[in-house]
């Protein structure tokens, strides 16, 4: 997916190199129309640039007034430009992004990538893994504040003390993976906690690590094992138990088909559980809801303390709060 993201990106960067010359010749023709003394001026500059390089290949000795008369030519073309209603650097070279003239890399003898290039290529690979609008959504921006900090009925924290210990437990996961004590994560609690938020945190450290990750909604999960059911295609299903890291948020909101939302979800559990696959979950459902609707044998691998840290977050939901 990383290849054909940058593979799409340098086909759109040679498209807006591409463009920038047409603006380019667009603007020269425009000056000269108003102007045939700058057409002029502009051959005598090139000229003048190639008898220099000339010179250099040659081996001759060049004029080193070469800086001192392009500069007076220069300020012949901006007066001239200024005289006609065009701005001063009219006819200087196009770009969408000045630092690497549209070639996505900087630096010298040391290539790298602009930035760019860098945020672009994230944006997509968000957009691609089911991230899109909320990549914004990071353990840094991640507003505490919005926490009772009272102290939650019959514990010794706050929700604000739980979700900064909650909050450390997803960053180290992410930072840790593949090495982390646990391959599984499962995000427990009511909708409105904040659950959703550092699932899509810990993506978004994951993706920055190279981690191929997939994001999806377990309503879209069902979709997806639904049709492979019926047509017989499993690709969709595969791409989604290969993904080294698999978030499936809101287990629980699918609805309950006979014959496929607990075989389904048991394949998936169980082949990546087999190929030594990472997956993250977020429910509204409690052990004993989770007992009842997907059964036992669902059930324990999902709370099985070997291989997965139960997250639980209390309190009250953040968005009615702050209504
Ligand atoms: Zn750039």
């Amino acid at each position: 997916m990383r290849n054909a993201i940058l593979q799409e990106l340098h086909a759109e960067y040679e498209q807006q190199r591409a463009e920038n010359e047409r603006q380019n010749a667009l603007r020269r023709a425009e000056a000269v129309r108003a102007c045939p003394e700058i057409e002029l001026l502009l051959n005598a500059r090139q000229e003048m640039i190639f008898a220099s390089l000339r010179g250099i290949l040659g081996g001759q000795v060049t004029a080193d007034d070469l800086p001192q008369r392009m500069e007076v030519m220069n300020r012949q073309l901006a007066s001239l430009l200024n005289r006609h209603g065009f701005a001063e650097d009219y006819l200087e070279p196009v770009f969408r992004c000045k630092r690497c003239e549209d070639t996505g890399y900087v630096g010298e003898p040391v290539r790298e990538q602009c930035e760019c290039l860098r945020t672009a290529f994230f944006t997509r690979l968000y957009q691609r893994v089911g991230l899109g609008e909320q990549a914004q959504q990071s353990f840094e921006r991640f507003d505490l504040s919005i926490f009772s900090d009272e102290k939650l009925p019959g514990k010794t924290y706050s929700q604000r003390e739980l979700m900064e210990m909650l909050r450390q437990q997803c960053a180290a996961w992410a930072e840790q993976y593949p090495c982390a004590d646990v391959p599984n994560l499962l995000l427990m609690g009511q909708s409105g906690l904040g659950k959703t938020y550092l699932m899509h945190a810990m993506a978004k450290v994951l993706l920055q690590r190279g981690v191929h990750v997939m994001m999806i909604s377990a309503y879209q999960f069902l979709e997806t094992a639904r049709k492979a059911y019926f047509s017989g295609k499993q690709e969709e299903m595969d791409t989604l138990i290969e993904a080294d890291v698999l978030m499936i948020d809101d287990m629980g909101s699918e609805p309950l088909m006979e014959n496929i939302t607990i075989v389904q979800w048991f394949n998936l559990i169980n082949e990546r559980q087999l190929r030594g696959k990472a997956t993250v979950i977020s429910t509204n459902l409690m052990e004993d809801e989770l007992r009842r609707r997907y059964t036992e044998r669902i059930a324990s691998r999902l709370l099985d303390r070997t291989q997965c840290r139960l997250l639980q977050f209390l309190g009250d939901d953040v968005r009615r709060r702050k209504a």
